[in-house]
């Protein structure tokens, strides 16, 4: 018939808690099929047990989102192909440093009709420029790709505490409406906004503020530094985001997706919380070593979209407009103290 068959494309702590919410969706929904294709990176857990057939066994995700139980009709697959093969609606949902191999992978085997969403907060820089993971998605796939951003913690999402998210979209509206009935719920409300550009740059850069709200939490300067942080951070969001994009909104930024994600995150997520580490250590443990530790296989946005976003400002000779965005790449990359996040504000606010 006509209903929509959802896959998942991704199965870490929010692919996870994605597929928990849609799934709750659409075993209440008419138009859509019941079943949701969850594809999962397989690996073999210290049990000797392969991750999918344990989530498909107790209907949770033991290594990535433990304790919650997804949904009786979610179902786990790892092969890639087979799991988007039959759907019409595709959830991308990765670190964004995979996704340009699962579209390599995926060119010539999705349905010439299906329609994306991408959860993914992240972006690629190329000989050409930046290029936002929805329009890898899109170029790759020659399909359309709307995206879903917001202040979503995915384990406070997974207890089903209240939370609003933003979809962005380009020109369908109804798509649009259909990405909002999938996603919400009494506890998540999303809002649909015509400015896809805008709110994916939001996801993507408000990490980048986080690492520097960890430092200054490392370095133990308090709510006013950090709020201050978050402010400065705010601009540089909107004027980078505008330098890009001309289309760019500023009611964006009041969205979910804009301020409420940089609260939340620089309070509360995992950029900001290794970070945070980084600067007790005075710099001295890696990135790469400190995730590894603490995250057990989850993946930091932010570090990697700093040097993304440094590259952007270099090549443009933007740097010098962006003393916040440029001064957490340097940070580390270890060419700067932790201390300089606050010392470059307080000589040279550049965007007060
Ligand atoms: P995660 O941080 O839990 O990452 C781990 C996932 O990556 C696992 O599913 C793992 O199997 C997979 N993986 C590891 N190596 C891989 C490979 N080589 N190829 C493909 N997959 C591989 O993932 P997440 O939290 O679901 O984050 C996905 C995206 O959602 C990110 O862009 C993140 O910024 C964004 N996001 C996360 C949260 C959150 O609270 N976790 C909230 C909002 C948005
Ligand atoms: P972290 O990846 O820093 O945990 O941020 C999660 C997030 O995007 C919350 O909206």
């Amino acid at each position: 018939g006509s209903k929509s068959k959802v896959t998942v494309v991704g199965s870490g702590n929010w692919g996870s808690v994605a597929a928990k919410l849609i799934a709750s969706n659409t075993l209440k929904l008419n138009s859509f099929h019941d079943e949701v294709r969850m594809w999962v990176f397989e690996e073999t857990l210290q049990t000797g047990e392969k991750l999918t057939d344990v989530i498909n066994k107790t209907n949770e995700n033991v290594k990535y989102l433990p304790g919650i139980k997804l949904g009786k009709n979610v179902i786990a697959d790892p092969d890639l192909d087979n799991a988007v093969k039959d759907a019409n609606m595709l959830v991308f949902v990765t670190p964004h440093q995979f996704m340009e191999g699962i579209c390599k992978r995926l060119v010539g085997k999705v349905r010439g009709d299906v329609e994306a969403i991408s959860l993914i907060k992240g972006m690629e820089v190329k000989m050409e420029g930046p290029c936002m993971i929805s329009n890898l998605i899109s170029e790759q796939l020659g399909i359309n790709c709307s995206v879903l951003m917001g202040a979503n913690i995915a384990n406070e999402i997974a207890v089903e505490k209240f939370s609003e998210a933003t979809v962005g979209f380009r020109d369908n509206r109804e798509i649009a409406e259909q990405w909002v009935k999938l996603f919400s719920t009494p506890y998540f409300m999303v809002t649909p906004v015509q400015d896809v550009e805008g709110v994916e740059l939001c996801g993507t850069l408000k990490n980048v503020v986080a690492i520097a709200a960890g430092f200054v939490d490392g370095l133990d300067m308090g709510n006013n530094t950090k709020a201050a942080i978050m402010r400065i951070g705010l601009r540089e969001m909107r004027a980078f985001s505008k330098l890009l994009f001309s289309s760019v909104r500023d009611s964006t930024f009041f969205e979910s997706c804009g301020v409420a994600d940089v609260i939340t995150t620089c309070l509360g997520g995992r950029n900001r919380k290794v970070a945070e580490a980084f600067a007790r250590n005075g710099g001295k443990r890696s990135f790469d070593d400190l995730e590894a530790e603490m995250l057990q296989g989850q993946k930091l946005q932010g570090v990697s979209m700093a040097r993304e976003v440094y590259e952007v400002l270099s090549h443009r000779g933007w740097l010098e407009l962006f003393p916040l965005f440029a001064t957490v790449h340097e940070i580390c990359v270890g060419r700067l103290p932790p201390s300089a996040i606050v010392e470059y504000s307080e000589k040279k606010p550049r965007l007060s």
